[in-house]
């Protein structure tokens, strides 16, 4: 955190920019930074410090994460439409409709003013909405609230819990399903700190005590494993040992039941070799040289999680039984890994594009989706299931990969396949087992679902157990449909 309190210059975040993009435009970086500052003119921050420190502050934490200078551009221009007299319109003038279009983004969502559930819930449809048009805003946005994060001290307590839990409940979870582990986490912890303030002592003191005094061990089994694999001729590109991140450390703690001895990836050593023979091959030699954990080897590139991530998991036993988890990854993944989306924004040096092909559907179904269901905050909670929550994958029987919150249902399941196999569904085969409908499905499972073609629609009781509002949809319509009596309907005047 030292490094976000030390004065970040424009000098600076050219330098960064140009350590992975040589044909960013420097100019209008730099015009974009003095038309910020001089907008801004003084304007300052709630802890004193002069505005332009804040939306600076946001752009060097995009150019870490060799994010595109265009984005990066418009990031220095974020606060000016909303904060200063100067009009969009003048920023696109001065910018172009691209950049311009960025900035209209994220001033459409507007600032971090609460003003009752009801602006609230506005502010987030908005949200939704900006996010489906371009993710690029929300990428902007994640960078604005990292650093209104870093500086929350500055805001009195209640506002500050405010701004931490909407981070926490609402921006973590996106930037999880958009794959950026790093703002994710970065957000996560940064939150934690304010929502839960007796927690985060709590758990990062376990953390702390946990792993007080075992780095000379890691250090011992880093050289041991880097010595074995240039013996065998595999180039490593980065080892590195990481902590785990306390918030989804103390959500691990949770579900072993508080018990420490559970966690085994509370330090992580990671790997870095060229190609994915190389993960391979290095995987090999780490579980020749010690005994890998039963039932912890997860081989994440051949099944990617429904993020996209990708890298391969194993735990073994090093040393003096020292359980040491390893995460082997190549160094495109790891980019991936951590920035998610954002990685596909990269100047890539080969076809000299920038723009991302990938496909964002779920953002678009959420804002499609919102307009009808998202007018309470009780609504909030249904959406949150259905797209924020962490997510399984299972399979059909002809192995096609659907994703569904954790929870789910073999009637979620069916829904999510089709209304008609949701409202004829009698019965599902989990594994090549019956299982009754009720039953939560896992990560990987293999789900055929039984329909009957002479059932008349779903059961009512099944509201009780699903989990997505696509189900919960369908068989709410089903019971008003059916709640009108054939007599009433043939006295009711047409309409
Ligand atoms: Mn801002």
């Amino acid at each position: 955190m030292s490094a976000a309190r030390k004065r970040q210059t424009i000098d600076g975040l050219l330098e960064k920019v140009a350590l992975y993009d040589t044909a960013a435009n420097f100019d209008m970086m730099r015009l974009a930074y003095e038309f910020a500052a001089k907008a801004h003119e003084g304007q300052v921050r709630k802890s004193g410090e002069p505005y332009i420190v804040h939306p600076l502050a946001a752009a060097h934490m995009l150019a870490d994460m060799r994010i595109d200078p265009v984005i990066i551009t418009a990031t220095l221009l974020h606060d000016v439409p909303e904060d200063t007299d100067v009009t969009l319109e003048e920023v696109e003038k001065n910018f172009g409709p691209e950049i311009g279009s960025l900035v209209r983004g994220i001033t459409k969502l507007g600032k971090l003013k609460y003003r009752g559930v009801e602006r609230y819930i506005e502010n987030l449809r908005k949200m939704f909405v900006a996010m489906a048009e371009d993710i690029r805003v929300m990428i902007m946005k994640f960078a604005d609230r990292m650093h209104n994060l870093q500086t929350l001290d500055a805001l009195p307590p209640q506002k500050a819990y405010r701004v931490a839990l909407e981070s926490l409940e609402i921006y973590a979870p996106i930037a999880g399903r958009l794959g950026m582990d790093e703002i994710k986490g970065e957000l996560e912890d940064l939150s934690f700190k304010y929502v839960y303030p007796k927690e985060y002592q709590r758990i990062k003191k376990i953390r702390d005590d946990r792993i007080r005094g075992k780095e000379k061990i890691y250090q011992l089994v880093m050289s041991t494993a880097k010595e074995e694999l240039e013996k065998a001729g595999i180039p490593i590109q980065s080892i590195q040992g990481r902590n785990k991140r306390l918030y989804s450390f103390y959500l691990k703690l949770q579900r072993k039941d508080n018990d420490v001895s559970k966690v085994y990836d509370l330090i992580a050593i990671r790997i870095l070799v060229p190609t994915v023979a190389d993960c391979y091959a290095t995987l090999g030699i780490l579980h020749k040289l010690w005994k890998p954990m039963k039932g912890r080897i997860k081989d994440y590139i051949s099944q990617p999680k429904p993020n996209d991530y990708r890298s391969l998991h194993t735990t073994v036993f090093a040393g003096d039984g020292q359980v040491v988890e390893f995460q082997i990854r190549t160094p495109k993944m790891d980019e991936e890994a951590q920035y998610g989306i954002a990685a596909h924004w990269h100047y890539d040096e080969k076809n000299g594009k920038r723009k991302s092909k990938r496909e964002v559907a779920w953002a678009k179904e959420l804002a499609e989706i919102q307009k009808e269901v998202l007018t309470k905050l009780s609504d909030l909670e249904e959406i949150k299931v259905d797209f924020l929550q962490a997510r399984i994958f299972v399979f059909t029987p002809k192995g096609d990969v659907i994703d569904l919150p954790e929870g789910a249902t073999s009637v979620d399941f069916a829904y999510h396949i089709h209304s008609e196999i949701g409202n004829k569904c009698s019965g599902a085969i989990v594994n090549d087992k019956m299982v009754s409908l009720d039953t939560e499905l896992k990560n990987g499972d293999v789900v055929e679902v039984l329909t009957d073609k002479n059932r008349k629609g779903p059961n009512e009781a099944w509201i009780t157990f699903v989990k997505t509002h696509t189900a919960k949809s369908h068989i709410k319509s089903f019971q008003k449909k059916r709640k009108i009596p054939s007599w009433l309907k043939s006295v009711l005047p047409d309409k």
